[in-house]
């Protein structure tokens, strides 16, 4: 399989996001600018990629290179001890073309608009890509969730709610979990754009508890949709599953869900990571003895019977098969990628490979299966979540399970197929067919006025 990363890219464009143009400054199919220079970026890139193979106009590149709508807000904050702080959060919406927006909700202390728009675009194009009826969108606000009491947490989730509840509904827009934030955030979400309406709306968020119209089998949808395309992806290049070694980067909602799923199809996970370092252990990790070591402990590190790698990006450099970066955007760029060993990358993470790592990476022969892709069973069960509250009537596991195995696959089986059929890299596949089916949609509504 190769990949076509050389078509043209776009100068970045800097248009307002409120305003639509219909003629673009950028150029696609022109001489490629600097793109390895943030998550934004990258996301313009990979769509002009995508307009440039669809033979799509310029016009098109603007109205999907820049948001919808975007709204930032400030969030006086309260802290335990009598101080006020003001926090910025934001929320963007992409594109709600083909639906309402949805897209989680980021709490982190590196939170910036930039970030937050390039995630609302590969929200856009994962929810076109797994045929869910949401356009993109993306949250964030800019602290660090752990260095408050869960009171202040609170206290913010339900200020910054307050402040865009005028964008946000179950037909407006649906946020999710993300880094940072979990089902509790949900809830109180939930519940603060609840009390302005005056009536319970279970539609509003998903990722929500089970005790308040949750999905069985939504906090670890993501995971399981990785370990599908991952294992997919495995006998794509007939090796077997337990054949392979397997480091995954990030032990979090997603990561952690993925290492098991992996450990229990047979995998060898060899090494994991998180914010604090990373471990290492050449004859496998238990990765469920690790999970009740990390409930306790708050980290990997110092888990028995593994070695700490000092450096937490060692684990990317590691001699395995397969890496999963499931952290954080830009982890894999033009400078280390050459120093990856593994011949398949599944992005559990948004954006965690920058086109320039993309080129190495095709340069090597070595597969990486998209964020868009790889991590979009989140957003199929919360479409799953969305579709039960909606209809007041949930569904067993089982069901859940199965009918999100079946869309990974079909996607999965979609876009191998493109990518083979016209030599393309499953990143250029997948953006392609998820713009393609986007300005389908947008122009078939018309431009309004
Ligand atoms: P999380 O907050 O639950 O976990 C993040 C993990 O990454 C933590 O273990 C943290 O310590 C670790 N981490 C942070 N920086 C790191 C670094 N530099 N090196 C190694 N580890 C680091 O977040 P999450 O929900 O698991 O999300 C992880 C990624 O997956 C993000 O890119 C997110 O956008 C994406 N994603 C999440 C979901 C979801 O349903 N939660 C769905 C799709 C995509």
């Amino acid at each position: 399989m190769t990949t076509d990363l050389n078509a043209g890219r776009s100068p970045l464009d800097l248009e307002s996001p409120h305003s639509i143009p219909v003629t673009a400054t950028a150029t696609p199919g022109g001489e490629a600018p600097d793109v390895d220079t943030g998550p934004l970026a990258y996301a313009r890139a990979q769509l002009s990629d995508a307009i440039a193979v669809l033979d799509l106009d310029q016009g098109v590149y603007s109205m999907l290179a820049n948001p919808r709508r975007e709204m930032t807000v400030s969030i006086p904050l309260r802290r335990d001890n009598g101080d006020v702080e003001v926090l910025t959060g934001h929320r963007v919406q992409h594109n709600v073309s083909r639906g309402p927006g949805k897209g989680g909700l980021r709490y982190s202390k590196d939170v910036t608009l930039d970030e937050v728009r390039a995630l609302a675009m590969w929200m856009t194009w994962k929810c076109a890509l797994v045929d869910v009826p949401y356009g993109g969108a993306k949250g964030g606000v800019r602290f660090d969730p752990k260095r408050y009491s869960r009171e202040e947490v609170q206290r913010v989730t339900r200020r910054y709610t307050s402040e865009i509840i005028p964008i946000i509904g179950p037909t407006q827009d649906i946020p999710a979990p993300d880094i940072g934030t979990d089902e509790q955030v949900m809830a109180w979400m939930m519940d603060t754009y609840s009390a302005s309406q005056g009536y319970t709306v279970l539609g509003v968020t998903t990722g929500k508890p089970l005790a308040l119209g949750g999905s069985l089998g939504r906090p670890t949808a993501t995971s399981l949709g990785v370990a599908h395309v991952a294992l997919a992806a495995l006998s794509h290049l007939r090796r077997r599953p337990t054949a392979t070694a397997a480091a995954v980067q990030g032990f979090g909602k997603v990561g952690r869900g993925a290492a098991r799923y992996l450990w229990e199809a047979g995998v060898k996970v060899v090494a994991v990571s998180d914010e604090y370092g990373a471990i290492f252990n050449a004859g496998g990790l238990s990765v469920p003895d690790l999970e009740a070591y990390v409930a306790t402990s708050g980290t990997v590190l110092g888990f028995d019977d593994s070695e700490d790698l000092n450096d937490r990006d060692a684990l990317l450099y590691l001699e395995v098969d397969l890496l999963i970066p499931a952290a954080i955007e830009g982890v894999l760029h033009g400078e280390n990628a050459d120093r990856v060993h593994a011949s398949l990358i599944v992005e559990g993470a948004n954006g965690p490979t920058t086109p320039a790592a993309d080129e190495i990476f095709r340069a090597n022969g070595q597969l990486v299966v998209p964020d868009i892709l790889a991590n979009a069973g989140g957003v199929i069960v919360s479409y799953f979540e969305w579709v039960q509250a909606n209809q007041a009537y949930w569904w067993s596991q089982t069901d859940v399970e199965n009918r999100l195995r079946e869309r990974m696959e079909r996607a999965w089986h979609r876009v191998l197929e493109y990518a083979a059929t016209h030599r393309v890299s499953l990143r250029l596949a997948a953006t392609v067919l998820a713009v393609d089916t986007v300005t389908t949609a947008h122009l078939t509504r018309g431009l309004y006025p």
